[in-house]
Protein backbone atom coordinates (compact mmCIF):
# COMPACT_ATOMS: atom_id res chain seq x y z
CA UNK A 1 0.00 0.00 0.00
CA UNK A 2 3.05 2.35 1.29
CA UNK A 3 4.73 1.66 -1.93
CA UNK A 4 1.82 2.41 -4.08
CA UNK A 5 1.11 5.26 -2.72
CA UNK A 6 5.32 6.33 -3.08
CA UNK A 7 4.81 5.46 -6.95
CA UNK A 8 1.68 8.03 -7.02
CA UNK A 9 3.19 11.03 -5.67
CA UNK A 10 6.63 9.99 -7.76
CA UNK A 11 4.29 9.70 -11.01
CA UNK A 12 2.36 13.04 -10.21
CA UNK A 13 5.91 15.00 -9.53
CA UNK A 14 7.07 13.57 -13.09
CA UNK A 15 4.13 14.59 -14.88
CA UNK A 16 3.08 17.92 -12.76
CA UNK A 17 5.12 20.37 -14.17
CA UNK A 18 4.47 19.71 -17.36
CA UNK A 19 0.33 19.44 -17.23
CA UNK A 20 0.41 22.69 -15.18
CA UNK A 21 2.59 24.99 -17.14
CA UNK A 22 2.69 23.41 -20.74
CA UNK A 23 4.38 26.13 -22.35
CA UNK A 24 6.00 27.42 -19.37
CA UNK A 25 9.72 28.42 -18.66
CA UNK A 26 10.46 24.61 -18.53
CA UNK A 27 9.71 23.80 -21.76
CA UNK A 28 11.30 27.11 -23.43
CA UNK A 29 14.53 26.60 -20.99
CA UNK A 30 14.63 23.18 -22.69
CA UNK A 31 13.59 24.46 -26.34
CA UNK A 32 11.31 21.19 -26.86
CA UNK A 33 7.83 22.31 -25.99
CA UNK A 34 6.53 19.91 -23.29
CA UNK A 35 9.61 17.49 -23.85
CA UNK A 36 11.81 17.18 -21.13
CA UNK A 37 15.05 16.96 -22.30
CA UNK A 38 17.02 14.11 -21.59
CA UNK A 39 19.77 14.31 -18.87
CA UNK A 40 22.95 15.47 -20.07
CA UNK A 41 25.46 12.40 -20.23
CA UNK A 42 28.05 11.62 -17.27
CA UNK A 43 31.69 12.96 -17.75
CA UNK A 44 34.47 11.32 -18.80
CA UNK A 45 36.50 10.61 -15.07
CA UNK A 46 39.71 8.30 -15.06
CA UNK A 47 40.12 5.32 -12.39
CA UNK A 48 43.10 3.68 -11.22
CA UNK A 49 42.48 -0.17 -11.75
CA UNK A 50 45.73 -1.38 -10.44
CA UNK A 51 49.22 0.71 -10.36
CA UNK A 52 50.53 1.56 -14.15
CA UNK A 53 46.70 0.65 -14.94
CA UNK A 54 43.66 3.27 -15.54
CA UNK A 55 40.23 2.95 -17.24
CA UNK A 56 38.92 5.58 -18.45
CA UNK A 57 34.73 5.73 -18.40
CA UNK A 58 31.88 7.35 -20.15
CA UNK A 59 32.27 9.20 -23.36
CA UNK A 60 31.67 6.25 -25.39
CA UNK A 61 33.06 2.60 -24.20
CA UNK A 62 35.64 2.87 -21.75
CA UNK A 63 39.05 3.38 -22.87
CA UNK A 64 42.13 1.24 -21.00
CA UNK A 65 45.43 3.80 -20.50
CA UNK A 66 48.71 1.37 -19.43
CA UNK A 67 51.12 3.62 -18.27
CA UNK A 68 54.74 2.98 -18.62
CA UNK A 69 58.37 4.45 -18.41
CA UNK A 70 58.65 5.23 -22.21
CA UNK A 71 54.85 6.28 -22.80
CA UNK A 72 51.24 4.99 -22.77
CA UNK A 73 49.62 2.36 -24.35
CA UNK A 74 45.93 3.12 -24.99
CA UNK A 75 42.94 0.62 -25.43
CA UNK A 76 40.04 2.19 -27.97
CA UNK A 77 38.96 6.05 -28.45
CA UNK A 78 36.01 7.20 -27.65
CA UNK A 79 32.96 8.47 -29.07
CA UNK A 80 33.94 10.16 -32.58
CA UNK A 81 34.69 14.11 -32.15
CA UNK A 82 36.93 16.43 -31.23
CA UNK A 83 35.08 16.75 -28.02
CA UNK A 84 35.20 13.41 -26.94
CA UNK A 85 39.13 13.09 -28.34
CA UNK A 86 40.10 16.51 -26.15
CA UNK A 87 38.62 14.74 -23.24
CA UNK A 88 40.22 11.76 -23.39
CA UNK A 89 43.53 13.31 -23.54
CA UNK A 90 42.53 15.96 -20.64
CA UNK A 91 41.91 12.35 -18.84
CA UNK A 92 45.09 10.82 -19.06
CA UNK A 93 47.09 13.81 -18.51
CA UNK A 94 45.51 13.88 -15.11
CA UNK A 95 47.30 10.42 -14.61
CA UNK A 96 50.66 11.21 -16.47
CA UNK A 97 52.44 13.68 -18.52
CA UNK A 98 53.67 10.42 -21.12
CA UNK A 99 52.26 10.50 -24.61
CA UNK A 100 50.37 8.02 -26.18
CA UNK A 101 52.76 5.13 -27.89
CA UNK A 102 50.22 2.97 -29.06
CA UNK A 103 46.63 2.12 -29.76
CA UNK A 104 44.76 -0.36 -29.63
CA UNK A 105 40.90 -0.12 -30.81
CA UNK A 106 38.54 -3.53 -29.53
CA UNK A 107 36.20 -3.30 -32.58
CA UNK A 108 34.50 -1.03 -35.18
CA UNK A 109 31.84 0.44 -33.06
CA UNK A 110 32.14 4.45 -33.44
CA UNK A 111 32.17 4.71 -29.25
CA UNK A 112 35.08 2.98 -29.53
CA UNK A 113 36.93 3.43 -32.70
CA UNK A 114 35.33 7.03 -33.19
CA UNK A 115 39.14 8.42 -32.74
CA UNK A 116 41.17 6.51 -34.86
CA UNK A 117 41.88 9.16 -37.73
CA UNK A 118 43.22 11.22 -34.51
CA UNK A 119 45.81 9.29 -33.51
CA UNK A 120 46.87 7.94 -36.74
CA UNK A 121 47.19 11.86 -37.95
CA UNK A 122 49.52 11.96 -34.57
CA UNK A 123 51.80 9.56 -36.25
CA UNK A 124 50.44 6.71 -33.86
CA UNK A 125 50.78 3.03 -34.43
CA UNK A 126 46.79 2.39 -34.15
CA UNK A 127 46.16 -1.89 -34.45
CA UNK A 128 42.84 -3.40 -34.64
CA UNK A 129 42.08 -6.61 -36.46
CA UNK A 130 41.83 -6.50 -39.97
CA UNK A 131 38.33 -7.69 -39.65
CA UNK A 132 37.61 -4.11 -38.29
CA UNK A 133 39.06 -2.65 -41.05
CA UNK A 134 37.54 -4.91 -43.60
CA UNK A 135 34.18 -3.50 -41.92
CA UNK A 136 34.48 -0.23 -42.54
CA UNK A 137 34.51 -0.91 -45.84
CA UNK A 138 32.38 -3.51 -46.67
CA UNK A 139 30.43 -4.06 -43.65
CA UNK A 140 27.22 -2.54 -41.83
CA UNK A 141 23.80 -3.57 -42.35
CA UNK A 142 23.63 -2.69 -46.00
CA UNK A 143 27.31 -3.78 -47.12
CA UNK A 144 28.62 -0.58 -48.08
CA UNK A 145 30.81 -0.37 -45.00
CA UNK A 146 29.63 0.65 -41.20
CA UNK A 147 28.56 3.69 -40.81
CA UNK A 148 26.54 4.98 -37.22
CA UNK A 149 24.75 9.02 -37.06
CA UNK A 150 27.66 10.20 -35.56
CA UNK A 151 29.79 9.65 -38.68
CA UNK A 152 32.33 6.38 -39.73
CA UNK A 153 35.93 6.13 -37.77
CA UNK A 154 39.02 6.76 -39.90
CA UNK A 155 40.60 3.44 -41.01
CA UNK A 156 43.96 2.27 -39.04
CA UNK A 157 47.18 2.08 -39.98
CA UNK A 158 48.11 -1.18 -38.52
CA UNK A 159 46.31 -4.30 -38.82
CA UNK A 160 46.95 -8.33 -37.48
CA UNK A 161 45.33 -11.35 -38.32
CA UNK A 162 45.24 -13.64 -35.57
CA UNK A 163 47.69 -11.95 -32.90
CA UNK A 164 50.08 -8.72 -32.24
CA UNK A 165 52.59 -8.10 -29.74
CA UNK A 166 53.83 -4.81 -28.28
CA UNK A 167 56.64 -4.11 -26.19
CA UNK A 168 56.49 -0.76 -24.20
CA UNK A 169 59.39 -0.08 -21.43
CA UNK A 170 58.29 -2.33 -18.75
CA UNK A 171 54.91 -3.71 -20.27
CA UNK A 172 54.06 -6.00 -22.78
CA UNK A 173 50.66 -5.72 -24.62
CA UNK A 174 49.13 -9.24 -26.70
CA UNK A 175 46.39 -8.18 -29.04
CA UNK A 176 44.30 -11.40 -30.03
CA UNK A 177 41.64 -12.13 -32.34
CA UNK A 178 39.90 -15.10 -31.20
CA UNK A 179 37.32 -15.18 -33.35
CA UNK A 180 33.64 -13.24 -34.21
CA UNK A 181 31.89 -12.63 -30.61
CA UNK A 182 30.69 -8.70 -30.79
CA UNK A 183 31.72 -8.56 -34.29
CA UNK A 184 34.08 -10.29 -36.68
CA UNK A 185 37.12 -7.89 -36.14
CA UNK A 186 37.54 -7.63 -32.28
CA UNK A 187 40.46 -7.48 -30.47
CA UNK A 188 40.92 -8.78 -27.13
CA UNK A 189 44.27 -6.88 -25.17
CA UNK A 190 45.83 -8.61 -22.48
CA UNK A 191 48.33 -7.02 -20.24
CA UNK A 192 50.50 -10.29 -19.02
CA UNK A 193 52.56 -8.39 -16.82
CA UNK A 194 50.09 -6.50 -14.96
CA UNK A 195 47.22 -9.40 -15.62
CA UNK A 196 44.18 -7.44 -16.93
CA UNK A 197 42.42 -8.21 -19.93
CA UNK A 198 40.60 -5.72 -22.15
CA UNK A 199 37.84 -6.60 -24.11
CA UNK A 200 35.42 -4.60 -25.62
CA UNK A 201 32.35 -4.92 -25.72
CA UNK A 202 32.81 -9.06 -25.88
CA UNK A 203 32.51 -8.44 -21.97
CA UNK A 204 30.06 -5.45 -21.47
CA UNK A 205 28.00 -5.06 -17.68
CA UNK A 206 25.12 -3.16 -18.11
CA UNK A 207 22.18 -4.80 -17.05
CA UNK A 208 20.39 -5.88 -20.89
CA UNK A 209 24.13 -7.95 -21.46
CA UNK A 210 25.83 -8.42 -24.71
CA UNK A 211 25.11 -8.03 -28.50
CA UNK A 212 26.31 -9.69 -31.64
CA UNK A 213 26.37 -7.63 -34.43
CA UNK A 214 25.78 -9.86 -37.78
CA UNK A 215 25.43 -7.31 -40.29
CA UNK A 216 29.42 -6.65 -38.79
CA UNK A 217 30.26 -10.48 -38.72
CA UNK A 218 29.38 -10.81 -34.60
CA UNK A 219 28.17 -14.54 -34.01
CA UNK A 220 25.46 -15.08 -30.90
CA UNK A 221 27.15 -19.06 -31.47
CA UNK A 222 30.84 -18.13 -31.54
CA UNK A 223 30.63 -15.69 -29.04
CA UNK A 224 30.85 -18.21 -25.76
CA UNK A 225 33.92 -19.82 -27.57
CA UNK A 226 35.60 -16.83 -27.72
CA UNK A 227 35.17 -16.10 -24.29
CA UNK A 228 36.59 -19.38 -23.46
CA UNK A 229 40.03 -18.86 -25.02
CA UNK A 230 40.25 -15.57 -23.04
CA UNK A 231 39.65 -17.36 -20.07
CA UNK A 232 42.93 -19.67 -20.63
CA UNK A 233 45.05 -16.58 -20.41
CA UNK A 234 46.62 -15.76 -17.06
CA UNK A 235 44.80 -12.56 -15.74
CA UNK A 236 42.58 -11.49 -12.67
CA UNK A 237 41.51 -8.66 -13.63
CA UNK A 238 38.76 -7.53 -16.47
CA UNK A 239 38.13 -4.00 -18.16
CA UNK A 240 34.67 -4.23 -19.73
CA UNK A 241 33.30 -2.52 -23.00
CA UNK A 242 30.76 -0.55 -21.36
CA UNK A 243 30.22 -0.79 -16.82
CA UNK A 244 31.98 1.60 -14.82
CA UNK A 245 34.34 -0.71 -12.86
CA UNK A 246 36.49 -3.35 -13.37
CA UNK A 247 35.91 -7.17 -12.93
CA UNK A 248 37.63 -10.58 -12.05
CA UNK A 249 37.96 -13.47 -14.13
CA UNK A 250 34.84 -15.18 -12.04
CA UNK A 251 32.88 -12.59 -13.56
CA UNK A 252 34.12 -13.48 -16.84
CA UNK A 253 33.45 -16.81 -16.25
CA UNK A 254 29.98 -16.57 -15.26
CA UNK A 255 29.54 -14.12 -18.22
CA UNK A 256 30.57 -17.04 -20.29
CA UNK A 257 28.00 -19.32 -19.33
CA UNK A 258 25.67 -17.36 -20.07
CA UNK A 259 26.49 -16.83 -23.42
CA UNK A 260 26.64 -20.68 -23.79
CA UNK A 261 23.32 -20.98 -22.04
CA UNK A 262 21.83 -18.91 -24.84
CA UNK A 263 23.86 -20.46 -27.89
CA UNK A 264 22.72 -24.00 -26.62
CA UNK A 265 19.37 -23.23 -26.31
CA UNK A 266 19.08 -21.14 -29.67
CA UNK A 267 20.31 -24.16 -31.45
CA UNK A 268 17.79 -26.68 -29.82
CA UNK A 269 14.99 -24.35 -30.35
CA UNK A 270 15.98 -24.03 -34.17
CA UNK A 271 16.11 -27.89 -34.51
CA UNK A 272 12.66 -27.74 -33.08
CA UNK A 273 11.45 -25.36 -35.63
CA UNK A 274 10.66 -22.55 -33.28
CA UNK A 275 9.40 -20.04 -35.74
CA UNK A 276 11.59 -16.89 -36.33
CA UNK A 277 9.46 -14.30 -34.65
CA UNK A 278 9.37 -16.51 -31.13
CA UNK A 279 12.84 -17.82 -31.01
CA UNK A 280 14.02 -15.42 -29.43
CA UNK A 281 10.93 -15.15 -26.52
CA UNK A 282 11.57 -18.66 -25.80
CA UNK A 283 15.42 -18.36 -25.40
CA UNK A 284 14.74 -15.53 -22.72
CA UNK A 285 11.88 -17.62 -21.13
CA UNK A 286 13.49 -20.89 -21.38
CA UNK A 287 16.66 -19.89 -19.48
CA UNK A 288 16.40 -17.78 -16.74
CA UNK A 289 19.84 -18.22 -15.68
CA UNK A 290 20.58 -15.01 -17.63
CA UNK A 291 18.93 -13.09 -15.43
CA UNK A 292 18.63 -9.48 -16.62
CA UNK A 293 19.85 -9.98 -19.94
CA UNK A 294 17.36 -8.70 -22.55
CA UNK A 295 17.30 -11.64 -25.82
CA UNK A 296 15.92 -8.43 -27.91
CA UNK A 297 19.07 -6.52 -27.21
CA UNK A 298 21.57 -9.79 -27.66
CA UNK A 299 19.81 -9.89 -30.85
CA UNK A 300 18.16 -7.20 -31.80
CA UNK A 301 15.51 -6.71 -34.86
CA UNK A 302 17.85 -5.91 -37.72
CA UNK A 303 19.71 -8.91 -36.62
CA UNK A 304 17.30 -11.58 -36.32
CA UNK A 305 17.21 -12.76 -39.74
CA UNK A 306 20.82 -13.38 -39.80
CA UNK A 307 20.71 -14.89 -36.25
CA UNK A 308 17.95 -16.83 -37.32
CA UNK A 309 20.14 -18.18 -40.23
CA UNK A 310 23.08 -19.54 -38.23
CA UNK A 311 21.03 -21.13 -35.70
CA UNK A 312 18.91 -23.16 -38.09
CA UNK A 313 22.38 -24.03 -40.15
CA UNK A 314 24.49 -25.10 -36.91
CA UNK A 315 25.54 -28.78 -36.69
ZN1 LIG B 1 30.26 -2.29 -29.71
Amino acid sequence: MQKKLVMMILALAVVMPAAVFPHGPQGQREGRGQRAAAPPPPPMAVKQVKPGVYMVINGGGNSTVRVTDQGIILVDTKNLGDQFYNDLVAQIKTVTSQPVKYVFVTHVHQDHAGNIGKFVQAGVPVITNEGLKKSLETGGVDGKGYTSPAGKPAPPNVTYSKNKKVKLGNATAIAYHFGRAHTGGDTVVYFPDAKVVCLGDEFVTTPNGPNADYPNGGSVLEFPKVIAQVLKLDFDTVIPGHGNDPMTKADLEAYQKKLDTIAKKSVELAKKGTPKDQIRQQIQSQTPDIGTWQMTGVVNDQRLDAFYEEVKTAK
